[in-house]
């Protein structure tokens, strides 16, 4: 209560938004809005935000980027700043303001932060305040759809949070006026290749108010919008491309959205194309582009197998999103095994732990971050800088979603009223199941940096509905007991459906054995993973700061120690090659200081494997031999390695 009073007496505005915020929470147990008719229904349906809270660690996590730049961009960077177009100002008029809603509106919901909420809802409010005559949205100075895009998707996420009575009429005049428009207007280039990204929008208002004219609207972006099923079947950019060849449709950015296009495209056409569509999508982009760290390269354009080439910050967040979707449509346990590799490696890997810095183009194999011309298909030369807006603003806009729809997505709800642990992180989900009770259930874990997730059931008092857990492919010999009872059944690569009567009380626990595990990448080279996690070399890094953009910075980082190494592993049977050791899990995972876990191996230096054009010289083929002698090496988890080897040549028997 104190609290209360304090904030009360100092900041009345901010509890006036607290207050707001939980009348519109206690209206009743956050409900799915299912697909209607005719949509297809998909397996399961994500929850509103607000049903889902982060914990523990994750908590931690989000709170940081909170005190990182997410939370202070707005304070002091011109695009966001008072004269931003998107609060009525004559500055940046496109994409930035959007793109921090659309990340700042779910961090901000998910920490239950009233001076945070306080700032999103200004992200949004001035559009809310100001629509045109017309039904246009935005700065009277934008013509571009894109951006709108954008901002329908922080605004579906403000209305579930918040319950604000003005987002659904809004959207209904948008709506309105964009079916009328886009016949002599149509869509422009980004928009053409990210359609898919406003037909969620489009289903999200349709499934609440059954308008069929917006299934009209639906047809007509898909129809506008640039075919990615024909691009992949067949797919012509199996390579790295050169800069002549690159276009918006070997984007790395628009090829993340378009992760999710034949998914929606199956919500409302039902067609089966569509389905095997999005398989062969993935099965293309994994076997041109896929990197060791679950990222399709691309820095800008596609950039082939190679783990010196980069991944942009913007393309992971957006395959989060995507995947979401993917996850949702289909129910494939495997799409979510990939969607928490993208979360837990690549997402932070790209951050310093403090998430006051960014990289635009990540690489796997990143053994110096520095300004430097290096084999980019077209970014710039200080892509791979740890900074504020380092080649491009884009990223510093668009991260801060990356880490809150994850979080907001760990749980579902799934057929015949139930729910679905998707992916796993410290969490608690409030949501209506069968018969309209609201279910509690609460995940406290260390995962990914442990193997054990300990489920607890804190209402309703009695309730039968299925529970869905998702094993890992992983995961082999995986358990899962409920109230110490084991559960029959349990198999890796499936969702695993408990039905039952549950009640408070009821504790679940569920292991997923974390053997190392050996793959084979790029020139026969190999990755440990572990779990979610994949491994890299742990290298001395000097962090040097080269601006001040006070109160963020730019750094290089050189390495203090040698990164030329060969493994020698067993790979039959890596247990036996690999020493795990756990330490404790602190403030800051996603650091050097902080991992949580190392891995113990052995390896060979590799002379000849030397520095070119500023990152890693060609991969040598493995195996490779070396007379040098044979050393303990320290592995730690890839995003707390800011300067690593992912992709490692192993050494002949
Ligand atoms: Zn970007």
């Amino acid at each position: 209560m104190w609290r209360v009073r304090l904030r009360n007496t100092l900041i009345p505005k901010l509890l006036a938004t607290a207050l707001l915020v939980s009348a519109a929470g206690s209206a009743g147990a956050p409900q799915a809005v299912p697909n209607r008719p005719p949509l297809q229904p998909g397996v399961f349906t994500p929850l509103p935000l607000g049903a889902v809270k982060p914990l523990g660690w994750l908590r931690q996590q989000l709170r940081q980027q909170a005190a990182g730049l997410s939370g202070h961009l707005d304070e002091f960077w011109p695009p966001l700043a008072k004269d931003s177009g998107w609060l009525g100002g004559a500055g940046e008029s496109w994409e930035r303001g959007p793109y921090y809603a659309d990340g700042l509106v779910p961090l901000a919901y998910l920490l239950d932060d009233a001076a945070l909420i306080s700032k999103a809802n200004k992200c949004v409010g001035w559009t809310l305040e100001n629509q045109h005559a017309s039904g246009w949205i935005g700065p009277a100075k934008n013509r571009d759809w894109w951006p709108n895009m954008v901002m329908l998707k922080a605004l579906t996420q403000y209305q579930e949070a918040s319950g604000d009575a003005r987002v659904i009429p809004l959207m209904e005049r948008y709506f309105r006026h964009q079916l009328e428009e886009m016949p002599r207007r149509p869509l422009e280039r980004w928009a053409i290749y990210r359609w898919q990204d406003e037909v969620l929008s489009v289903l999200w208002l349709y499934n609440r108010t059954g308008d069929r004219k917006l299934l009209d609207l639906a047809r007509l972006l898909e129809q506008q919008g640039f075919d990615w099923q024909a691009h992949f079947d067949p797919f012509r950019y199996c390579r790295k491309l050169a800069k002549s060849e690159t276009s918006l449709a070997t984007h790395v950015v628009n090829n993340a959205m378009a992760l999710k296009a034949p998914a929606v495209q199956w919500l409302v056409s039902g067609e089966a194309a569509a389905r095997e569509a999005l398989d062969r999508q993935f099965r293309e982009m994994d076997r041109c582009h896929l990197l060791p760290n679950g990222a399709h390269s691309g820095d800008e354009h596609y950039a082939g197998l190679d783990p010196t080439q980069g991944t942009e910050l913007c393309a992971i967040v957006e395959a989060v999103f995507s995947l979401v979707h993917v996850i949702a449509a289909t129910g494939g346990a495997a799409f979510a095994d990939r969607l928490e590799k993208l979360a837990y490696n690549p997402l932070p890997g790209t951050f310093t732990g403090d998430m006051w810095a960014h990289q635009y183009d990540q690489q796997a194999n990143q053994v110096l971050s520095s300004i430097h011309p290096r084999a980019w298909t077209t970014n710039g030369p200080e892509s791979n800088l740890f900074g504020l807006e380092p080649n491009f603003g884009c990223c510093t806009a668009n991260m801060h979603q990356g880490w809150p729809k994850f979080a907001a997505n760990l749980w579902m709800a799934a057929p015949g009223g139930g729910l679905a642990a998707v992916a796993y992180g410290p969490s608690q989900v409030s949501a209506a199941v069968r018969g309209g009770a609201t279910a509690i259930l609460r995940a406290e874990t260390a995962y990914p940096f442990r193997d054990r997730i300990r489920f607890s059931v804190r209402s309703p008092a009695k309730a039968t509905f299925p529970l869905h857990f998702r094993i890992p492919a992983w995961a082999e010999g995986a358990t899962l007991t409920i109230n110490g009872k084991k559960s029959p059944g349990v198999k890796a690569g499936t969702f695993h459906c408990v039905e039952r009567a549950w009640a408070p009380g009821d504790r679940m626990e569920l292991t997923l054995p974390m053997g190392p595990r050996v793959t084979r990448w790029h020139h026969g080279s190999i990755a440990i993973e572990r779990g979610p996690l994949v491994y890299s070399l742990k290298i001395g890094e000097d962090w040097r700061k080269i601006r001040d953009k006070a109160p963020a910075a730019d750094w290089e980082v050189y390495p203090t120690t040698p990164w030329n190494y060969a493994l020698r592993i067993n790979e039959a049977r890596p247990d036996r090659s690999v020493e795990v050791i756990e330490k404790p899990l602190g403030a800051m995972p996603f650091s050097a200081r902080g991992a949580p876990v190392e891995l113990r191996v052995k390896g060979r230096r590799l002379p000849e494997w030397k520095l070119e054009n500023g990152s890693a010289g060609p991969l040598p083929e493995s195996p490779v031999e070396s007379a040098q002698p044979l050393e303990t090496l320290t592995l730690i988890p890839y995003g707390s390695a800011k300067l690593r080897i992912t992709a490692f040549p192993w050494l002949k028997k």
